[in-house]
């Protein structure tokens, strides 16, 4: 099951004999594909039935604005659009979806939110967690929901188009983005390792640092690293 049908709690998708082309799900024929699709929709490789016509309900909501325009954030607080003509799409936010409950937006303010989500996601509920950072592309469609026996099981997030594995090494390497964007500034943890850098952390925590910073340097070009460049807090943050 794709995290599209967490969009809407407890909805279930009439079954008329056809198939959604993105999620594969049985659906009606109510709704076609191209009249959601924009022009250079390329993601054929993400498709589960790319030959059907057909998409559904929630593959095709998601593609949309998030119904009644308005977003609820993690810390509580909520964004209405400018103007009424003009919706929030989904692409702009990152997401919690659960299920039996409404979609939780987050922005680049709520890295602090989303990582203590993410420390203690839902367990034995279809989950999702979508993460954007550019706002350009069409994710929640991307990621299957899962379920977790207990915490502490891996799993999986969408970060823009790559899945990144939760687990003890991303905690592992997003305390030490944390500790390198707490010297050099967040902007700067994906910057390509350097002994400038290096010397600097030095100075901060030691030079048993080193042996982190390398850990975090063999893996700069890696999904994992790119989250943690954008989750990471520096002390004043956090
Ligand atoms: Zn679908």
């Amino acid at each position: 099951m794709r995290a599209t049908h967490l969009l809407v709690p407890n909805h279930i998708e009439p079954d008329g004999g056809e198939h959604c082309c993105i999620c594969g799900c049985p659906t009606s024929a109510a709704l076609k594909g191209r009249d959601y699709f924009g022009d250079t929709f390329r993601d054929y490789r993400e498709m589960q039935n790319r030959l059907s016509p057909y998409i559904c309900s929630m593959c095709a909501l998601s593609l949309k604005d998030v119904p009644g325009g308005v977003v609820t954030y993690l810390d509580g607080t909520t964004k209405t659009p400018r103007s009424e003509k003009r919706g929030l799409g989904w692409r702009f936010f990152s997401w919690v979806l659960e299920e039996g409950k409404a979609p939780i937006g987050a922005t680049k303010a709520h890295c602090k939110e989303l990582r203590d989500v993410m420390a203690h996601p839902p367990v034995e509920k279809k989950f999702a967690i979508i993460i954007a950072d550019s706002g350009q592309k069409q994710l929640i469609y991307r990621l299957d929901a899962q379920v977790i026996p207990s915490g502490g099981t891996p799993y999986l997030v969408q970060f823009e188009t790559e899945q990144v594995l939760i687990n003890a090494e991303f905690w592992k390497l997003l305390g030490i983005a944390d500790r390198i964007a707490s010297v050099v500034g967040k902007m700067r943890v994906l910057e390509p390792a350097n002994y400038l850098f290096l010397q600097k952390c030095m100075d901060a925590y030691g030079e048993s640092f080193a042996e982190d910073y390398l850990y975090f340097a063999q893996r700069e070009e890696t999904a994992t690293a790119r989250l943690c460049g954008f989750l990471a807090l520096a002390d004043k943050e956090s």
